[in-house]
């Protein structure tokens, strides 16, 4: 019997006979004493073996190699004092090693060595292709425990203090309206139809609150097939929720305490509540993000006044076509950042022409508020509207002004680059600050440009604010998004429940009664039947679980991801199938690879 695992053990358990199972993390053979570390997914123990105190023991120990699988028993006992290790917990004790048996030897040679295998160390690509060794390291290991305690403690919060129930919903299904590419699975028994994979389990647990469920949860499984960025991955998980009858505030506070809760009981920190709150529009404008990082200051300042009429063309031109003139501006940035960085070759141009800026225009600040600027800029501010700008930005000597000209969405995209870049360079960033912040009132639409029409920014379910009804089309929505030092975790709305309203949106987005009835049909008609006012909110748990653990990529926090070409190293997913099978589902490829 297992009475402790590797990692478990202290002074307490000295003079006791205790059993361990697991693998050799290392053998080290100090002349005629052999030192094991056996690691579970606790941690690490020493196992001491020698000819004299442990003479049954120490032929096997000599077999042994790393990552062998072993069965010790042995008398914990006290470290000698030069032997002590700080660094591990079991680090004042040892075991020594009565028997050891060998369950299972390594009989290939090893990819990398576990023990002190490292992530910045091991290629990623060979990490994923032996992933259950990679998991065997202690970092992965925890990274999975933390996530499990996340998990743990959002049923906790959820089921025991709020009454919310767990219900699944269907895998195989229909297109979902979260936006994204679907994947598609073909049936064998309704040839030519396709099910959908759920981008999310929206329409569903929407429906559980016409099913008069009141509370919903679920840790669910969603699929989108995009194009991969380091944080995403075709399947993803979210802890979803829908309830009823709740206002707004009470949906966020409800949350304020679940995620307070989370917080609290897997990493120790206590969360003021309530959590600080931004309109998307006072985002946009102070941090030219949705998802600010409010973790340090560089706000952005709105000059787009006092250049309006200027004899500077780009930025009055600019302002006159209907977009802003904003500057970031940069404390100590004159000596920090140098002329080259921003001119075209430097990198912060080169971030900022990412972002769609044509550009940079800069002025830097001397004593006594002089400016010093490549002309144009200079040569057209009067000394009052100078005095203008040093006030507005509040600059004094040292400053860098750094400024976008151009339609909005542009500048504010680029000084969103811009700060964080240089947020991060000049150290500003308080790395022990954990900040939540809700962004509320996002607009109804934004416009898809490519297809010449205004599209559901969150979700066309999202309910918007009464008062807006008159003018739909710039309507604030009655949607909040939580961020956590500049990653958006989750995200969710009040709903829709009337069917004139949700025709209306239908229409603004150019949706007609026909194809939202061929979409959604199911849930509208539902909504006949008697929709209590309800509304939801879904969080991103890898993304979550990342930010907790300290990773920066989402792949360290889930146990078998997918490469950034969508594809599993380990099982070689997607693959080809038999022709038989497609035959089955009448499916044939009209693939034809370029010759
Ligand atoms: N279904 C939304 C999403 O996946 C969240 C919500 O509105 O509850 O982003």
């Amino acid at each position: 019997m297992r009475t402790y695992y590797c990692g478990e053990v202290r002074q307490q358990q000295i003079g006791e006979t205790l059993t361990f199972w697991g693998w050799v993390d290392r053998r080290r053979d100090h002349g005629g004493v052999i030192f094991l570390d056996l690691r579970d997914r606790t941690g690490i123990i020493q196992i001491v073996s020698d000819p004299q105190r442990t003479p049954d023991s120490y032929e096997h120990a000599e077999a042994l190699r790393n990552e062998y699988v072993v069965k010790v028993t042995g008398r914990v006992s006290q470290r000698p004092e030069e032997s002590l290790n700080p660094k591990l917990p079991t680090g004042e004790v040892e075991v020594y090693a009565e028997s050891i048996e060998l369950l299972n030897a390594v009989r290939k040679q090893l990819p990398f060595q576990v023990s002190t295998a490292d992530v910045e160390t091991v290629r990623e690509d060979l990490r994923l292709k032996y992933r259950y060794l990679d998991l065997r390291r202690d970092r992965m290991s925890k990274n999975l425990q933390l996530r499990h305690q996340v998990v743990k403690a959002m049923r906790r919060y959820l089921e025991d203090q709020q009454g919310f129930i767990e219900v699944e919903t269907p895998i195989l299904t229909r297109s979902t309206p979260e936006g994204a590419r679907d994947y598609l699975v073909p049936s064998r028994v309704n040839p030519s139809q396709w099910y959908a994979l759920p981008q999310s389990p929206q329409l569903f647990k929407q429906l559980l609150m016409v099913s008069g469920l009141d509370r919903y949860y679920q840790i669910a499984r969603c699929f989108r097939d995009e194009d991969l960025r380091a944080d995403r991955q075709p399947e993803f998980t979210q802890l979803d929720m829908e309830m009823s009858f709740l206002s707004q505030e009470e949906i966020i506070q409800l949350n304020e305490e679940l995620v307070a809760y989370i917080f609290k009981t897997v990493k120790g920190i206590d969360l003021p509540t309530p959590f600080p709150r931004l309109t998307y529009a006072q985002a946009m404008e102070r941090y030219g993000s949705d998802k600010p990082d409010t973790r340090f200051g560089l706000e952005l300042v709105n000059v787009s006044q006092l250049f309006k009429d200027s004899g500077f063309k780009v930025f009055s031109g600019a302002v006159k076509a209907g977009g802003v003139v904003k500057v970031l501006p940069i404390p100590g940035g004159n000596s920090a950042i140098s002329n080259v960085r921003i001119k075209p070759g430097g990198d912060l141009f080169k971030e900022a022409t990412d972002a769609g800026a044509k550009g940079v225009a800069y002025v830097r600040v001397k004593a006594g508020g002089e400016i010093d600027t490549i002309g144009a800029i200079k040569d057209n501010l009067s000394d009052a509207q100078k005095q203008e700008l040093l006030e507005l930005t509040a600059a004094e000597d040292g400053h860098l002004l750094l400024f976008g000209a151009g339609p909005t969405e542009v500048v504010n995209k680029t000084l969103d680059r811009l700060r964080l870049v240089i947020g991060k360079e000049l150290g500003l960033i308080d790395n022990t600050k954990n900040n939540l912040l809700w962004v509320t009132q996002f607009p109804m639409f934004e416009w898809n440009a490519d297809e010449k029409r205004l599209e559901a920014l969150h979700h066309p379910f999202t309910a918007p604010y009464p008062e807006d009804l008159h003018d739909l089309k710039t309507a604030r929505a009655q949607a909040y998004d939580l961020v956590f030092n500049g990653y958006e975790i989750g995200g969710g709305s009040l709903r829709i429940y009337q069917q004139e309203i949700q025709q209306q949106v239908f229409e603004a987005i150019g949706l007609s009664p026909e194809e939202a009835s061929n979409k959604f049909g199911f849930l509208l008609e539902a909504f006949e039947y008697g929709a209590p006012p309800h509304g939801g909110i879904a969080y991103g748990l890898d993304r979550l679980v990342m930010l907790l653990a300290g990773e920066e990529s989402i792949r360290d926090v889930i146990a078998f991801p997918k490469t950034q070409q969508a594809s599993c190293l380990l099982t070689d997913a997607p693959a080809a199938v038999d022709a038989k099978q497609l035959k089955e589902l009448h499916v044939a490829s009209t693939y034809k690879p370029k010759t």
